[in-house]
């Protein structure tokens, strides 16, 4: 597959319907995918972070999406988180919302949310919300339609992958 073929295909995605929550999620569909536009357009903490203690980066040649992603990690916190670099609409918008979901929490949270998301998106099995102790995926829930979309998958859970590995000092990573 080409580099950068799935780009500007985000309307091309069909949700079946299925209830979350007691909602219907075609509702929701537009709700969803208008989330997901707005953080391609305008991502959140889009910049390098000059006080980075580490960083990693990631790439989806499926796809082409290719990001770094910086963390200033203090006492075992996660304090600032940055990402940088070029993709589809998919993996810009998941990685806004990644950094959004990061900040502020404790290096097991964000692997805890790491594996939640993953979860969600890959069709593991999921881990409970009470089980994991944590706060929960919240807005980063609009993602759970693309498990349908076996290639959307990679776009999704590359910035993911790639915090992970910045958590764990690890360079550079490929989701092939
Ligand atoms: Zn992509």
């Amino acid at each position: 597959m080409e580099a950068g073929v799935c780009r500007d295909k985000l309307t091309t995605i069909h949700y079946s319907p299925f209830t979350i929550h007691g909602f219907n999620m075609s509702e929701l569909t537009e709700l969803y995918q208008q989330v997901i536009l707005d953080h391609n357009k305008k991502p959140r903490n889009f910049r390098k972070l000059e006080t980075a203690n580490h960083s990693a980066e990631g790439f989806n040649p499926l796809c082409g999406d290719h990001l770094t992603v910086y963390l200033n990690l203090e006492e075992d916190a996660v304090k600032e988180i940055s990402f940088e670099g070029s993709g589809c609409a998919i993996s810009k918008a998941a990685a806004s919302m990644m950094t959004q979901a990061v900040k502020g929490k404790s290096k097991q949270q964000a692997e805890t949310l790491f594996k939640e998301f993953h979860g969600m998106v890959a069709g593991d099995d999921e881990i409970s919300e009470e089980e994991s102790g944590s706060d929960g995926l919240g807005n980063l829930r609009v993602f759970s339609g693309v498990r349908e979309f076996p290639v959307r998958v990679k776009c999704a859970t590359l910035p993911w992958h790639t915090m992970h590995a910045a958590l764990n000092n690890r360079g550079l990573i490929s989701t092939e």
